[in-house]
């Protein structure tokens, strides 16, 4: 694949100077892509994962953990492990083409990371459109778990912890010790040595921090406890380095302000894990509409999976990655930022290049005009281009976005001759957008349909969660394809509830825009008839195709949000959606018959009959209902969807909210915000230990609380499906 070749990757001077000719490539390969595939049908409704791993190496006997960066070791292992490599496992890249998807139980395949000390895993080929697949994806995921880590020395452990909590603290790596402060990421934190060794790499975070003019600045609020000093200075930066130019940005150039863990360098946001999932639509047109309808989820599930409240050693105020990560790949330049006149650049840029998406593409008639940014900014002669070779208005937008940024890292020998089978060039600029969502064309010359990927969610600690989490936005999309959902909000407010989720316990104390109505105006004229046979008109991939309101098969209670009989007149959009708690968008606002226990309840008393939602999770109980789904799936089903229901009311906590209250018990937790050493070496602990439960299917209710207090709390007491 192109994103790992070997060649001689330009410094930036170089690599701005043919900026404009990779941009040129790229789109005229886009339009080849285009072209060829803007007419594909009838592909399969696949989907599959993509887990994250940070490489641990522990033992009880050692004073602290420490990071793995033994990576590459690892791959190399996995690589040549015949069992494996004889189907064809373990490099990246095989999953999105060259796996032959045929093939029965292909195994695994594992990919590098942007860290050392980081892996990922994808399942051996995607997953199909059967609910009993959904099934298998938890032993798969447990089985990567499990090969991954037969492949390391005894001490290392593969765990799905979102970030190292005390990353860039001294000392957290394994053996050779090495030096902070090389030439590449000039971190006053972190080792070079920090990141994958392929020449990308390095060269990414060499070339965002050369463009940016300085050092990235990721500055994170720190969690103020009782005995945190006031104002608080991160003690671990040193304002006496001499060894860059950019150590006097501490010193000189407010670089770190009071109040925030300072970081500096890429790999405090590219070192986070996060848990991916790709959808294969069945052309373009329905990518385009998951693509735009899965987009006000993904600050909703970011808040849902909050697993990140420690950076660098220290409790933070927020609870999830995401701006962290934004910051640490920010290669905008003061200009562009805003700090300084246009001069030399062409536009202020109001959005990282790693942020929430910032418009809509679909071709459905219910987007409204009002939906879009009026000030995105886009490339007026890139999109002249498209639209010139046959894109409509619309994605040519879209592209149009996403080829304002330049391309960081080029390779000399790409710059020779333009291949139109390739996709180096275009890929180039896609794959450096990481928004929440990302669009993925068909790759040339291989039966891969339109993909849409859904990017925002946190990795978990347990495979148990990360199915879970996996299976839900999977139903959730099939709820929306067979109920022709329609979440649009506007672009803005979806960028606004993506800030809101970052909020400590935001998934309990926040409310968040959401549409009201999911069913007006319809995609379509519709018949409006109450159509709920459950093995309805297959639409070609199928799903079942509903086209009304969904109705519990088998339910007399009315539902209240059936949908109306006529369109209700486009109102103004602000009348279309209002701040919603997590709890009433997952669980509703206690319909009879799907009511939970607990915090809904409350809120059905508190939200008028009019204000009346639904809730995900009955949306997708509906669908359940509306397919002939045998009783050990649903059983199985059903204790993925309680997870989540649980966690969006608060009746089981968040991986954020269970850190938090782990660091605050543990006895060497002075409650001045900093997590110690032994406090890390407890917490990986308690995570390893919580994952080897689950290898031995044991659930996690009776758990010594010396090890891992609290778990139940987080983890509930699911033990497969032996309760039904
Ligand atoms: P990236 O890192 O670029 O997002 P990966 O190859 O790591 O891509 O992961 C892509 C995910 O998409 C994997 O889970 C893979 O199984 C899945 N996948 C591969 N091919 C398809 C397809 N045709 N449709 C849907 N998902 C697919
Ligand atoms: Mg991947
Ligand atoms: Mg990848
Ligand atoms: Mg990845
Ligand atoms: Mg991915
Ligand atoms: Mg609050």
């Amino acid at each position: 694949m192109g994103l790992l070749q070997l060649g001689t990757a330009l410094d930036w001077p170089d690599a701005k100077k043919n900026a404009d000719h990779v941009r040129n490539w790229g789109i005229k390969q886009l339009l080849e892509i285009w072209n060829k595939a803007k007419t594909k049908e009838r592909d399969a409704l696949l989907w599959g994962d993509e887990v994250e791993y940070l490489v641990v190496s522990y033992d009880k006997d050692k004073p602290k953990v420490v990071l793995s960066l033994r990576q590459a070791d690892i791959l190399e292992a996995l690589a040549n492990d015949s069992s494996l490599a004889a189907q064809g496992g373990c490099t990246e890249g095989q999953t999105d083409g060259t796996n032959d998807v045929t093939s029965k139980n292909p195994p695994p395949v594992f990919h590098p990371e942007f860290g050392r000390f980081m892996l990922e895993a994808t399942p051996g080929k995607p997953w199909g459109i059967e609910l009993k697949e959904l099934l298998d994806v938890e032993p798969n995921m447990r089985l990567r778990r499990i090969i991954a880590k037969d492949h390391m020395r005894s001490d290392e452990y593969p765990i799905t912890l979102t970030t190292f909590p005390r990353l860039g603290s001294p000392g957290v790596y394994s053996d050779p010790h090495y030096p902070v402060s090389g030439p590449k990421l000039r971190s006053q934190f972190v080792p070079d040595e920090i990141a994958n060794p392929h020449i990308r790499f390095p060269t990414l975070a060499a070339n965002i921090r050369s463009r940016r003019g300085r050092k990235v600045e990721v500055n994170v609020p720190v969690f103020r406890d009782v005995n945190t000093p006031w104002p608080w200075k991160d003690p671990t930066v040193n304002y006496d380095l001499h060894n860059w130019p950019e150590d006097e940005d501490v010193r000189s150039g407010g670089a770190a302000p009071d109040n925030f863990i300072h970081m500096d360098a890429m790999a405090f946001g590219m070192g986070s894990c996060c848990l991916q999932i790709t959808f294969q639509a069945k052309n373009i047109t329905e990518g385009r509409m998951l693509y735009d309808q899965l987009s006000p989820l993904g600050p909703i599930l970011l808040a849902l999976t909050a697993a990140t409240p420690i950076y660098k050693g220290f409790l933070a105020d927020t609870d999830v990655r995401w701006n962290q990560i934004s910051r640490a790949v920010d290669d905008r330049t003061r200009e562009e930022l805003g700090e300084a006149p246009l001069k030399n650049d062409r536009w202020r840029i109001p959005k990282s290049r790693y942020a929430s998406n910032s418009t809509y593409i679909s071709t459905d008639p219910r987007l409204r005009p009002e939906y879009f940014d009026p000030e995105l900014v886009i490339d007026d002669d890139i999109k002249g281009e498209l639209m010139k070779g046959g894109m409509d208005d619309r994605l040519a937008t879209h592209f149009a976005h996403l080829f304002i940024r330049d391309p960081i890292v080029i390779f000399s020998e790409d710059l020779q001759t333009l291949d139109l089978a390739e996709t180096n060039h275009f890929e180039n600029i896609q794959s450096t957008n990481w928004q929440h969502m990302r669009f993925k064309p068909p790759p040339p010359d291989n039966n891969i349909g339109w993909r849409v990927e859904f990017r925002p969610m946190e990795v978990q600690m347990t495979d148990f969660e990360n199915a879970a989490f996996a299976v839900f936005i999977v139903l959730v999309t099939r709820a929306i394809l067979s109920f022709d959902l329609n979440f649009y909000i506007p672009i803005a407010r979806v960028t606004e509830n993506m800030e809101t989720a970052h909020i400590r316990d935001a998934v309990l104390t926040e409310k968040f825009f959401f549409r009201k109505n999911l069913f007006n105006p319809p995609s379509r004229p519709s018949r409006y008839g109450r159509h709920r046979s459950p093995n309805g008109n297959s639409n070609g991939n199928g799903t079942t195709s509903h086209r009304g309101s969904p109705q519990a098969s088998g339910t007399t209670t009315p539902n209240p949000l059936s949908r109306p009989e006529t369109p209700i007149a486009l109102g103004p959009v602000e009348d279309e959606y209002r701040p919603m708690t997590i709890n009433e968008i997952i669980n509703g606002t206690g319909h009879p018959s799907h009511g939970v226990k607990g915090d809904s309840d409350a809120e059905s008393k508190s939200v008028p009959e009019s204000e009346a939602f639904p809730g995900l999770i009955p949306l997708v109980e509906s669908y359940l209902d509306s397919m002939n789904v045998d009783v050990q799936t649903r059983c199985q089903l059903s204790t993925y969807l309680d997870l989540i229901r649980k966690r969006a009311s608060g009746e089981l906590w968040t991986a954020a909210r269970w850190t938090r209250a782990f660091v605050d018990a543990h006895p060497g937790y002075a409650h001045d915000s900093a997590v110690t050493e032994q406090v890390e070496k407890d917490l990986v602990a308690a995570v390893i230990a919580i994952g080897e439960r689950e290898v031995q299917g044991a659930g996690w209710k009776d758990m010594p609380v010396e090890v891992a207090p609290n778990a139940e709390k987080m983890m509930g007491n699911f033990k497969g499906c032996g309760g039904c």
